[in-house]
């Protein structure tokens, strides 16, 4: 080993899902949305100034900014932006969890955060699901240095009410509480509604699913202003231009885009309820989810066979063979109706 090694910042870094460089493939394997971004969205791309290019763009990302505190009906001062709401959720854990006491999220969930837990040197436990991969509650009630949650969870799809949200927050008046809504336009109310009533509640989201952009890297957050202040400082302290100048027009234009928005979403939703359908009828057994992906189980083949199997076709989904407790699940990203018939046709001649 060389000197200098010694002083290097070791780390088991978080793998993302393959991203294969095929002309023809059905790629279901890391939750991207089927459909292209809106048009306006496509139009405002094209019509980027590319000699603007020169000039560093808005450290402040006020177009984005302002676009996103119309939308949720909030102040500027309580939105957050950064590079997908990974850079967000990054930048919150190095901003808000500064304790000698353990964070806590459940033992399955998001596999990023023991990762930022551990770069920033963060303690951290990680309470188990219960038998149904649901969320207890009662686990966050006991002394912490903060509180994650994704809701929808992640890879499970298992979606809480806002009288959970609430109850967590009732029992962590003390710590920031996250609440990753990574997949919430697919499943129900958001806790953006409650950040006036707790100001400890950091609520993040972004375009990477819903919006069709997960190739631009937009997220954000939305909280309280002091906290949104904090977040903002340690972003000065690190990069302050992190949003490129394309990401902050192209972003604003997405928030517009509400009609094209909204149907995307209908199209996503009903392809997962017939999706879970249709897997149920070939022999297997699927979370009752509600992100735009379905965690699913076959009652005889392992998952391993049927990726592999699936791969030989083109056909990209994904497991987690690392977590004996879902090894046995892959997660399956929704397409469009044509890509989910295929898949069904390639799963149907391996399971029957
Ligand atoms: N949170 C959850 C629960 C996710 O699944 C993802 C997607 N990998 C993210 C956050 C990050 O997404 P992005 O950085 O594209 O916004």
């Amino acid at each position: 080993m060389r000197a200098w090694e010694k002083n290097f910042r070791k780390i088991e870094p978080y793998v993302p899902g393959e991203q294969p460089k095929l002309d023809k493939m059905i790629k279901l394997n890391t939750n991207e949305n089927p459909y292209p971004p809106a048009p306006d969205v496509i139009k405002a791309m094209k019509e980027v100034n590319a000699e603007s290019l020169r000039l560093y763009p808005d450290d402040k990302a006020d177009v984005l900014v302002s676009a996103l505190a119309d939308y949720y009906h909030v102040d500027k001062n309580q939105v957050f932006v950064g590079v997908g709401s990974d850079d967000v959720l990054g930048m919150a854990f190095l901003s808000f969890f500064n304790s000698d006491k353990p964070i806590l999220f459940p033992d399955i969930t998001y596999a990023f955060y023991p990762v930022w837990a551990n770069l920033y040197k963060i303690p951290f436990e990680t309470p188990a699901l219960d038998e149904n991969f649901r969320i207890r509650k009662e686990d966050y009630y006991k002394e912490n240095g903060g509180v994650v949650i994704a809701n929808p969870n992640a890879p499970t799809g298992l979606y809480e009410d806002l009288t959970f949200v609430e109850d967590i927050l009732q029992h962590n008046q003390d710590v920031i509480v996250i609440v990753d809504e990574a997949y919430i336009d697919f499943a129900g109310k958001s806790a953006i509604e409650l950040i006036d009533k707790y100001e400890n509640l950091l609520v993040v989201q972004t375009f990477s699913k819903s919006r069709s952009m997960a190739g631009m890297r937009i997220g954000y957050c939305i909280g309280n202003k002091d906290l949104i202040k904090v977040i903002n400082d340690i972003k000065y302290s690190y990069n302050s231009y992190t949003m490129n100048l394309s990401s902050l027009y192209v972003g604003a234009e997405a928030v517009k885009a509400e009609a094209y928005f909204k149907e995307n979403l209908t199209k996503i939703i009903e392809e997962r309820e017939r999706t879970i359908v249709e897997l149920k009828k070939l022999g297997f057994t699927c979370t009752d989810s509600k992100a735009n992906f379905v965690f699913a189980a076959h009652k005889t083949v392992p998952a391993a066979e049927l990726l592999e199997m699936l791969k030989k076709q083109n056909i990209f989904v994904r497991n987690f063979a690392k977590n004996p407790r879902i090894s046995n699940y892959l997660r399956i990203t929704i397409g469009t109706r044509e890509e989910m018939d295929i898949l069904f046709a390639a799963i149907r001649e391996c399971v029957m």
